[in-house]
């Protein structure tokens, strides 16, 4: 399983599938992408292997700037395209790597506050908590950090929101994550081989971390939601 997230100049969807393609050798049961096209978030996914969501993309193209993808290994939800990630609730897109251990509560708070599901995931309360957050009038930063608070578990988290064009939200609390510093271009990922094809310039978050990321840089806060400085290092060139 794992993640991708691409603030690009040029269309994403092609790179977010070859890093995709870096990450196959984790395993996995389904793949999706989602981008914003004209400020609407879309997406295209598929169970089973990449190539199933390489065929609907052919039929189907997305064509977006910035984009966020998966490959998903399967927890909570049998893998069907109705589990496949990525997970849109209103204006948010979620992708989601690891266990949301407290889902079961969070999830009967939200339904019995009138919110629907469509999956069977744990990742979607996810998506639930921070389209709430937001439509309280809270910037995508602080609603994502209120959401972060209200989550327990293992897990890495990419987020896109609907009409923030050129932004991407991410988080870390276990599984890596990667951001990786291109020319005007940023990314960030499951881990240096995923974003190899893009940039040998990479930082690494630690647990509690989280990032927002535009064309410029990325700026990246620790658990207290101090601004925490990661060194940018260079990766080995990978074939
Ligand atoms: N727990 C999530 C799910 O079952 C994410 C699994 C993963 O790491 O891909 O959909």
């Amino acid at each position: 399983c794992g993640i991708i997230g691409i603030v690009g100049n040029q269309p994403v969807a092609d790179r977010l599938i070859e890093s995709l393609k870096r990450l196959e050798y984790r395993g996995y049961d389904s793949a999706g992408i989602a981008g914003q096209v004209d400020g609407v978030l879309q997406r295209r996914r598929a169970p089973g292997k990449l190539r199933e969501l390489e065929s609907v993309l052919a039929h189907e193209p997305l064509i977006a700037t910035t984009g966020i993808g998966h490959t998903r290994w399967a927890t909570h939800g049998a893998p069907t395209l109705r589990n496949a990630h990525p997970h849109i609730v209103g204006k948010v897109a979620v992708v989601h790597n690891g266990i949301i251990e407290n889902f079961a509560e969070l999830k009967a708070e939200l339904i019995a506050a009138g919110r629907e599901f469509q999956s069977d995931t744990d990742t979607e309360v996810v998506a639930h908590l921070l389209d709430a957050e937001l439509a309280t009038g809270l910037a995508p930063l602080e609603a994502f950090k209120a959401t972060l608070d209200r989550l327990r578990g293992a897990f890495a988290l990419c987020v896109l929101i609907g009409g923030e064009d050129e932004v991407i939200l991410a988080a870390r609390n276990g599984p890596p994550l990667a951001v990786g510093y291109g020319d005007g271009e940023m990314f960030v990922g499951s881990d240096g081989l995923a974003l190899g094809p893009f940039t040998n310039r990479v930082a690494y978050l630690h647990d509690g971390d989280y990032v927002i990321l535009n064309h410029t840089g990325a700026k990246i806060f620790d658990q207290a939601g101090q601004v925490a400085d990661r060194p940018i290092k260079i990766v080995p060139a990978s074939a």
